[in-house]
């Protein structure tokens, strides 16, 4: 499964939302996680990793965020990120309420850690913001793709967030696997 960067650079494809196909029901196919519930570029993926490739859906830059992460590769972030979404759903929390205690502190905790990670985006290729990328990429179709040194370290980091027309479904989601984990 390509990083999100070398999807993004994938000239010539649409980066929205699809439904799954009947032959695409399944595991995500990036974090291996947790069941596919949309396609994106035809790759079948859960809530946690569709934002990572969804870089052309409008208010992209509202639910995810390009970070710099070279040890964790995208789906093991995804799953470390699912992880987090479903403690605080255990106890009733979503990651971003202002008052958090127990394990859904701890996650908020982590979810900081990999926010600061931000700053390596923003220091290598000038933005944290995935439709910026998305843009520029876009913007060199017809020419060969950058591909700077250590380029593999781009992550998308999802925020747990969902787009305007289903708000809270990430958050509804988490609180289902909570429930079955
Ligand atoms: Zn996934």
């Amino acid at each position: 499964m390509a990083d999100p960067a070398t999807i993004a650079a994938a000239p010539g494809r649409s980066l929205r939302i699809e439904p799954l196909e009947d032959n695409q029901k399944g595991l995500c196919c990036c974090c291996g996680h947790l069941a596919a519930a949309a396609a994106v570029a035809g790759n079948a993926l859960c809530l946690t990793c569709v934002p990572a490739y969804a870089l052309d859906e409008p208010g992209i830059d509202d639910i995810a965020t390009l970070i710099w992460l070279p040890h964790l590769e995208q789906g093991a972030l995804s799953r470390c990120v699912t992880a987090l979404h479903v403690a605080c759903a255990a106890e009733g929390a979503t990651i971003h309420d202002e008052t958090l205690t127990g394990r859904s502190r701890d996650a908020r905790r982590v979810l900081d850690a990999l926010l600061a990670c931000r700053a390596g985006s923003s220091e290598r290729i000038g933005t944290d913001r995935p439709s910026l990328l998305r843009a520029a990429v876009r913007a060199l179709e017809g020419h060969k793709p950058p591909r700077p040194e250590g380029e593999s370290g781009l992550r998308v980091l999802t925020l747990g967030l969902w787009f305007p027309d289903h708000p809270r479904r990430y958050f509804d989601a988490a609180a289902e696997w909570a429930k079955s984990g």
